[in-house]
This record gives C-alpha cells, sequence and structure tokens, in this order.
C-alpha cells in the first residue's frame, strides 16, 4: 500500500477502530514512514488536546435554560410559520369531506 492509502486509515488507527491485521501493517509501515508517523502523532495529540478541553467546558445552569428557552421558542417560531405557509397543504382528506 501507498502512503496515500495508510494516510485514509489513519483516522480509523487512531480512533482504535482498525481490524487487528490492518493495525499490524500500520504499525509496520509507521516504523519506516516519518510522514505517516509525524500524521499519526500531530493527529493523537489533537485528539488528547480536544478531549481535555471539552471536559473541561462546564455551562452555568443560567446558561443553558436561556439556550434551552432560544431554542425552544426559536422551534416554535420555526413550526407556525410552516404551518401557515402550508395551512391547505396538510388538509387531510377527511377535512375536506367535511367541508363539502
Ligand atoms: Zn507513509
Amino acid at each position: 500500500m501507498r502512503c496515500e492509502d495508510w494516510q485514509i486509515l489513519i483516522d480509523t488507527y487512531v480512533d482504535n477502530s482498525l481490524d487487528e491485521t490492518l493495525t499490524l501493517r500500520m504499525e509496520k509501515h509507521l516504523l519506516s514512514c516519518a510522514a505517516c508517523s509525524y500524521e499519526v502523532h500531530s493527529l493523537r495529540q489533537s485528539v488528547s488536546l480536544l478531549k481535555a478541553n471539552v471536559e473541561s467546558f462546564e455551562t452555568t445552569p443560567q446558561y443553558r435554560e436561556r439556550t434551552l428557552a432560544a431554542l425552544l421558542s426559536e422551534h416554535q417560531q420555526g413550526v407556525s410559520s410552516i404551518s401557515q405557509e402550508n395551512n391547505t397543504q396538510w388538509t387531510l382528506p377527511f377535512n375536506l369531506e367535511k367541508e363539502k
């Protein structure tokens, strides 16, 4: 396999989701390829940085409440604008029978 082929699999390898055979072949390749080793190293570094920062990020209950309220009101507006725009489209057949 060429370097480009290995680089496609690097994400999966760093995730420990590569099957055993490919993992062994990847490790063998990494021993002889500086470019792919560097790729793995920097990806692992990014993943650990991301995990460290995401876990330490904590919102206040007030912030969560405000965000939830804003999302709900936005959702309600979205739903009502859709039902106003498409009012006739959603009329069910049995309602049409009554209107006749
Ligand atoms: Zn390589």
